[in-house]
């Protein structure tokens, strides 16, 4: 039978736990082909449609659906769910039986790649994996070193490396000169997290304003002053009077979190769901029906759970540092969609969400802390749920503006705690 997807092999940039990474198949806790729709790209479905092999034909007519509005050659068809369990048809004793009976060349692209997302830039072929993975997000959250960026040789798919096209107005160079100081300002480490990403927004407002101006150009200049800024010890007078504002941090991400952060038939991802809503105070409903609190008590839970967090994180110590990197080394930060402010925001709101989702970890652990590994869990929940459901995606990007949020001066108070 002709090869499907013929591989090829290159040297690619990437975070030294994804070399690590390696699926860990029936031992995962939140297998990746359940709770999700996966999209089959057009080739792999022409394959699907032509197929003889005698089990998995009918099945391939029945299971694997067209896209008929907003498809792409990458999206043209999904797989079904069953009913119930919400687990891929096609998974067999927690197994793909396609890889099983055609081989890992007949998967589609999703299925073959996860948690892997590669594109090939300018400077190369880069790659990175989602954390709504288990495995990799306990690689890339628990250890020191899983965010030092390495060479090394992958295999790929040659047909569907999607090639990266920079901003206009942007040259490769300059792309990759802000791109490699927004990484290393936020592992500035005689800086906290939240006064990083302070400085990275202040950053994205004037990199935005060169962009309307069309001055690429300025890109050298002002990484040169941020750099001085950092270096000179500017930033901590800088936001010395900020007033930390908790009820925005913990009232409008819980509330999106309270309506729309249901498990999918994922036992772990439910566990994790009862935790989030034990410790900000509430009862998980055991009838499905829909959980409310009042403001003021999530808020009281979340101050007194922020005081316990630093201890909890001791035990990950670069866990927010490294959530925040692969994020951003991933979307190509801060020149992915939207200007470069707007991907900011994106960015803070999701570092408020995980932070918030620890907090209530703290406090549903009772007396003691939560273990490493289930800080790890809760982020790679709330990837699963940020990365593969576009309309939690689109909500939790609007939350901030919709509160009015969405100026420096009042993001800056999102941020400290
Ligand atoms: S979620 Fe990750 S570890 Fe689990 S089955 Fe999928 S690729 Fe493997």
């Amino acid at each position: 039978m002709p090869v499907l997807h013929p591989m090829a092999q290159a040297d690619a940039l990437m975070p030294r736990y994804a070399t690590r990474f390696q699926c860990i198949g029936t031992r995962c806790e939140d297998n990746c082909c359940t709770g999700w729709r996966v999209h089959v790209d057009r080739k792999t479905y022409g394959a699907y449609r032509a197929s003889a092999h005698p089990p998995l034909a009918g099945r391939f007519a029945e299971g694997v659906r067209r896209q008929r509005s907003g498809g792409s050659p990458e999206q043209y068809a999904t797989i079904e769910l069953r009913a119930g369990s919400r687990e891929c048809v096609f998974l067999e004793e927690r197994l793909c039986s396609i890889q099983r009976e055609l081989g890992a060349d007949k998967l589609s692209n999703t299925c073959a790649e996860y948690p892997r997302i590669a594109r090939r830039t300018a400077q190369g072929i880069e790659q990175s994996l989602t954390l709504s993975c288990p495995e990799a997000a306990r690689l890339a959250l628990l250890a020191d070193d899983a965010l030092d960026f390495v060479g090394h040789r992958i295999d790929y798919r040659r047909d569907s490396m999607p090639h990266w096209a920079p901003r206009p107005g942007w040259s490769p160079a300059q792309i990759e000169l802000v791109r490699v100081f927004c990484l290393q300002l936020m592992q500035t480490r005689e800086l906290q997290v939240w006064e990083r990403l302070a400085v990275l927004g202040l950053l994205c407002e004037r990199l935005q304003g060169l962009e309307h101006e069309g001055r690429g150009a300025g890109a050298a200049a002002l990484v040169e002053e941020f750099t001085a800024l950092v270096a000179e010890g500017g930033v901590s007078a800088l936001l010395a009077d900020l007033q930390p504002f908790h009820e925005i941090q913990a009232q409008a991400l819980f509330g999106l979190w309270l309506s729309r952060g249901r498990a999918t038939g994922s036992e772990h991802q439910e566990e994790v769901r009862r935790a989030v809503l034990r410790g900000l105070g509430a009862e998980a409903s055991t009838d499905g029906g829909q959980e409310s609190l009042s403001a003021d008590v999530v808020v009281a839970h979340y101050v007194q759970g922020l005081r316990r967090l630093p201890e909890a994180l001791a035990q990950a110590p670069s866990l927010m540092t490294n959530y925040l990197l692969n994020d951003m080394f991933r979307e190509a930060f801060p020149f992915a969609d939207g200007a470069p402010f707007a991907q900011y925001q994106r960015l803070l709101v999701r570092f408020g969400m995980v932070r918030l989702l620890l907090v209530a970890r703290c406090n549903a652990a009772g007396a003691g802390l939560p273990s490493a590994q289930d800080l790890a869990a809760t982020v790679q929940v709330f990837c699963r749920r940020h990365q593969h459901d576009p309309s939690f995606a689109r909500a939790l990007d609007q939350v901030l503006a919709n509160a009015g949020w969405d100026r420096l001066d009042r993001l800056w108070r999102f941020l400290k705690t």
